[in-house]
């Protein structure tokens, strides 16, 4: 890998002076021109809610929740690349202070992770985990435990001669987590709902020891709170060296009940959707759980990993497989994010690569479950490979979170399809969810290579195009699906991802996803027209205590 050297003394001086030092007045200089269209390419939409449905505490808690996800916001900077303010006092031109506050860094995330300022060349892989120049020889000869190698919760840094430390967040991040946890805490006092309270006090002591098994659990026992609140380190993407070191993030959701109502009745069909996956009887052995829950909400606020640059519209979690088997995941939709991508991306992207035949079946309804279903999947399959290797996560690395993903789009739909033929959607045109999958194709692909979503949807999109799942009419540039390849293709993609999960197959993972997780020229050429049309990438929120009146 060619690394820039001020990258690494940047990193350095991040690493080696936590004390707010004044830094050289150099400035940073955006390496593309015209970085105004680019934040353009992120369309305004407002974070709101009904706020008469919460009572006077829970408006009371709020702005304890929104202090604590401002210090997630400043922790997953450090993740990433290092202080924030002090990077973006860096900058003085207002679009380019803009463009890096939505990339988080000079790395631009929607675009394989391009620089976009002149003093920053490639990516760390590790991002701020490791060492800059650590290597993958290096880290696997390390003389250190698994539980250690392997940590959610903590850094990789050298000591004075060069040799690799641990440094768990809480030390790592000691002040920042500290305030924290006091903030969950004060706002734990505000909680009427039992299940909330203890989760809010159980995740200020998670954050500061890193032990989050109790907290994750009594996140998956809540049930009856409106408000809810998803913070701390949760995901690994950032971590694209090995995958296992965990991003901060803080999300904040309000609970619709009227929409979790119509979800849950799903739930209590999952062991029979499980029974019926395409794959041999040996990788459909395992139960899901019947309590994982499936609901919908309303963000308020985004801070952190869960607002770099392409924003989430559901759910999953917790990550940690000894959370699901005892009481399996919780799905959360997020539906008024999912609107506001529906209307002003893939509604638009619509209108240019689908054929105007096919253009009524792309609608939000077919979106909501297709999104819905891809956060019911996660919980079935195999979380253990069959063969004894132990779980699928640890054996597929870092290649679990693309294979992971796949399974999940692609299951999603197999499971529209089976509900379908259950009777459970009487009034359904399965058309709508094939055609509308097919656009969101178009917009995942955008994410860039660097994403996990992105690059299972490039294996994706390839495998259909292979098997005839749809057709590109050349006179138009329009895209058909034809009903019945796209079904058999669904089976048989969603039959050979478990497959290489159950077995822990590292190699064929790898194979999959380096030929196949490719952007093809023809492909490129119709992305190039999506961006012509000028359709935005993605959503930039106008969120925080003043838009809901609060402040
Ligand atoms: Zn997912």
């Amino acid at each position: 890998m060619i690394r820039n050297s001020i990258a690494v003394v940047l990193l350095s001086v991040v690493i080696f002076s936590a004390c707010n030092q004044p830094e050289p007045a150099e400035k940073y200089t955006a390496k593309v021109q015209d970085i105004q269209k680019k934040v353009d390419e992120y369309a305004q939409f407002t974070l709101t809610t009904d706020m008469s449905k919460l009572s006077e505490n829970e408006k009371l808690m709020l702005p304890y929740l929104f202090k604590c996800a401002d210090i997630m916001e400043e922790l997953f900077w450090l993740d990433a690349i290092g202080e924030k303010e002090e990077f973006l006092a860096k900058i003085d031109d207002p679009a380019l202070k803009a463009y890096a506050k939505i990339n988080y860094g000079p790395w631009d995330r929607m675009r394989g992770d391009e620089p976009f300022i002149n003093e920053f060349g490639v990516k760390p892989v590790g991002a701020n985990y490791y060492p800059s120049d650590i290597t993958t020889e290096e880290f696997e000869a390390w003389d250190a435990t698994d539980d250690v190698k392997k940590s959610w919760y903590s850094v990789i840094r050298r000591n004075e001669d060069g040799t690799l430390k641990n440094v768990p967040y809480h030390v790592a991040y000691a002040e920042r987590i500290q305030k924290a946890a006091n903030l969950l805490t004060e706002a734990a006092k505000y909680a009427d709902d039992e299940g909330l309270k203890k989760y809010l006090n159980l995740r200020a002591e998670a954050l500061l020891t890193d032990d989050y098994l109790a907290s994750d659990l009594a996140w998956m026992d809540m049930k009856t709170n409106t408000i809810d609140f998803v913070v701390g380190p949760i995901e690994s993407y950032e971590d694209a060296f090995m995958g296992y070191r965990s991003a901060h993030s803080g999300q904040i959701l309000i609970k619709d009940w009227e929409w979790s109502n119509k979800v849950a009745r799903f739930n209590a069909l999952l062991p029979e959707l499980q029974k019926n996956l395409p794959v041999p009887d040996a990788y459909k052995q395992e139960v899901p759980a019947t309590s994982s829950d499936n609901n919908v909400y309303e963000v308020i606020y985004y801070a952190g990993d869960c607002n770099a640059a392409g924003k989430n519209i559901a759910i999953n979690l917790p990550n940690d497989p000894r959370v699901h088997e005892q009481k399996g995941s919780r799905k959360l939709q997020l539906k008024n994010a999912m609107e506001a991508k529906f209307d002003k991306i893939l509604l638009p992207i619509g209108d240019v690569l689908i054929a105007e035949n096919q253009r009524k079946n792309v609608t939000f309804d077919a979106f909501f479950e297709n999104v819905m279903f891809h956060e019911v999947a996660h919980g079935l399959g195999v979380k253990n490979t069959i063969n004894g290797k132990g779980f699928v996560k640890d054996n597929l690395k870092d290649k679990y979170s693309s294979m992971e993903e796949g399974k999940a789009d692609i299951l999603g739909l197999f499971f529209v399809s089976q509900l379908v033929e259950m009777g459970e959607y009487p009034e359904k045109d399965l058309m709508d969810n094939y055609v509308t999958f097919m656009a969101g194709l178009f917009r995942s692909i955008r994410f860039g290579a660097s994403s996990a979503h992105g690059k299972a949807n490039m294996v994706r999109f390839n495998y259909f195009e292979e098997q005839g799942a749809f057709t590109k009419d050349e006179t138009t540039g329009t895209y058909s699906v034809d009903f019945d390849k796209m079904t058999l293709a669904m089976n048989s993609l969603a039959e050979k991802i478990i497959i290489i999960q159950g077995d822990g197959d590292y190699e064929a993972a790898k194979k999959m996803i380096d030929e196949q997780g490719v952007i093809m020229p023809a492909l490129q050429a119709d992305l190039n027209r999506i961006e012509e049309a000028g359709i935005p990438i993605d959503i930039e929120f106008n969120q925080g205590l003043k838009v809901l009146g609060l402040e």
